[in-house]
């Protein structure tokens, strides 16, 4: 199964999988490819970091499952390995989650936001974004969660983490064994 994570910069899907992934085995994270530069603390294998020439040459390789442009940076998911057993989860934004959406039959889209819009710039703060980087992630803000919204299987509002993680956990597991009246990739 493919579970796509997505939601403004600052809303905390990072930190919502890094709990999940703690937890279950049978859950995998994608390595992204991106073009931005590495954070001052931010660890070496956060990414797959590359030149902007190397990340357009993988794109005309057609070794990209998604990609998008995200704030002046390329950001994409390399095309899943072949199956290991362990269901991969997305942590990207929303115009890449559009297109596994479209490439992906059952997908399952999780919406995650911030409760407010001081709560993101917070978080954004406290992981040492650069300031033009956090301006222009509010700015995109409203415009990312309307997108999502209309995409989304489900809206996680991450309000308190412990309780995020836990609806997040509750949604994956009702996939993994579900009862199909519930399942509203069937609405
Ligand atoms: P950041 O620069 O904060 O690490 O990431 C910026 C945004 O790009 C975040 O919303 C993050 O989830 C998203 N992102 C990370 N990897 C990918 C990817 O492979 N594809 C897409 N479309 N977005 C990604």
């Amino acid at each position: 199964m493919i579970f796509v994570l997505s939601g403004p910069g600052g809303a905390g899907k990072n930190t919502i999988v890094d709990r999940l992934l703690a937890r279950d085995p049978t859950l995998s994270e994608s390595r992204s490819w991106t073009t931005r530069a590495r954070r001052p603390g931010e660890p070496e294998d956060a990414y797959n970091f590359v030149s902007r020439p190397a990340f357009e040459e993988h794109v005309r390789n057609g070794g990209f499952l998604e990609w998008a442009e995200y704030v002046g940076n390329l950001y994409g998911t390399p095309l899943p390995d072949a199956h290991d057993g362990t269901d991969l989860i997305l942590v990207i934004e929303v115009q890449g989650a559009q297109q596994v959406l479209e490439r992906v039959p059952g997908a399952v889209m999780i919406l995650v936001v911030p409760p407010s819009r001081e709560v993101q710039e917070a978080r954004l703060r406290a992981r040492g974004d650069y300031d033009e980087h956090i301006e222009a992630r509010i700015a995109i803000a409203a415009e990312e969660e309307r997108i999502g919204r209309a995409l989304a299987h489900h809206v996680v509002v991450n309000d308190d983490l412990d309780r995020a993680v836990e609806e997040v956990a509750g949604i994956l597991a009702s996939y993994r064994n579900p009862p199909a009246e519930e399942d509203p990739r069937h609405a």
